[in-house]
């Protein structure tokens, strides 16, 4: 039977491994079929503390990984397909294997909504992506025009950010108001470089057959007419869906998923406890992600202390 047993393999879950191995709990973590988490698929990563030239993502989350594992932590790599938390020890199923846990710690993140269009599938890390902070200052972007899909506060904050970079940034969203709270939506729509394009939906990213982003196609969904922004970068910021669909009925969560913690990192269930993007709908940092693993890792030691006493 395992001790502590992480769902997730991204900065939340492999800090709870750093600290639940020192703690000498020896944890199992179960990696998903995204090893290492969203920060993976970005290429440099520039604003997580510690690193002044930037650092890859795949190689930040490499890193993380070894310095657990370096303490005792244990990577098995699986996905989670059933939980039953009625039980103790709690019984997961992993790849049709049983695994039993005295405590879990949920940290299995949130992906980024996507279009959902195959030429966005096609240009994604070619000039498609759908994080500003992370890749926004990267070269290609660099004084040209650019596109941000969305209409969200995330949609807002994106277009601000890369104001810093390109030379006009095309907010285009599906309606002609915003969904952004107030302030960011003011902010957003009266700076010189942000251009509101109403009522439209990207169509096509174009262009698959030169492997980089060009322009995007645009339907205006009152008129039905298309036309062609021309653009190096597509930053689609239209939401997020965190991974917690297994855990539906069991943990309390919000009606979007996000799943709420109690007192600091704990659930509704006892001994289940939980860490980052999948309980965090407004940060969304590799930085915040790792500062919950480490809650999440401290009450789940005491939890266990205390049970064992
Ligand atoms: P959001 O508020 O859910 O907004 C998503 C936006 O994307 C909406 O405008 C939505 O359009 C649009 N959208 C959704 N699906 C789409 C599709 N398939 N095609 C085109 N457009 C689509 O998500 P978010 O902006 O990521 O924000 C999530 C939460 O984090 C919010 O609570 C927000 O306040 C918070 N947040 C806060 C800050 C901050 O305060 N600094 C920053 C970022 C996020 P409709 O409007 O038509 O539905």
């Amino acid at each position: 039977m395992e001790k502590v047993v992480i769902i997730g393999s991204g900065c939340a879950g492999w800090t709870a491994a750093l600290y639940t191995a020192r703690a000498n709990l020896r944890p199992l973590v179960l990696t998903g079929k995204q090893p290492g988490g969203l920060l993976t698929t970005t290429t440099i990563v520039e604003n997580y503390p510690g690193f002044p030239e930037g650092v890859d993502g795949y190689e930040l989350m490499t890193r993380f990984q070894k310095q657990a594992e370096r303490f005792g932590a244990r990577a098995r790599f699986g996905e989670v397909q059933n939980v039953d938390l009625k039980e103790d020890p709690f019984l997961l199923t992993v790849d049709g294997e049983t695994v039993q846990a005295e405590t879990i710690i949920i940290a299995s993140g949130a992906g980024h909504r996507h279009l959902g269009l195959e030429s966005e599938h096609k240009l994604e890390n070619k000039g498609v992506t759908y994080c500003a902070t992370c890749d926004g200052a990267l070269p290609l972007f660099r004084n040209q025009p650019l596109v941000v899909v969305g209409g969200g506060d995330s949609a807002c904050e994106e277009a601000m950010y890369l104001t810093r970079f390109g030379s006009v940034v095309h907010l285009v969203h599906r309606r002609d108001t915003l969904r952004a709270s107030k302030i960011m939506a003011e902010r957003a729509l009266s700076h010189q470089k942000i251009k509101p394009v109403w009522d439209s939906a990207v169509t096509e990213i174009l262009d698959v057959g030169q492997d980089k982003v060009t322009g995007v196609r645009v339907k205006n969904l009152k008129t039905d007419t298309e036309t062609v922004l021309p653009c190096a970068g597509v930053f689609v910021a239209i939401g997020h869906i965190p991974n917690t669909q297994i855990f539906r009925g069991m943990i309390d969560m919000d009606e979007a998923g996000y799943i709420i913690p109690k007192r600091g990192t704990a659930t509704n269930v006892p001994g289940v406890f939980v860490a980052g993007d999948c309980a965090d709908r407004v940060y969304r940092q590799a930085v915040t992600a790792a500062g919950l693993g480490c809650a999440a890792a401290i009450d789940a030691e005491r939890y266990l202390a205390a049970r064992n006493e």
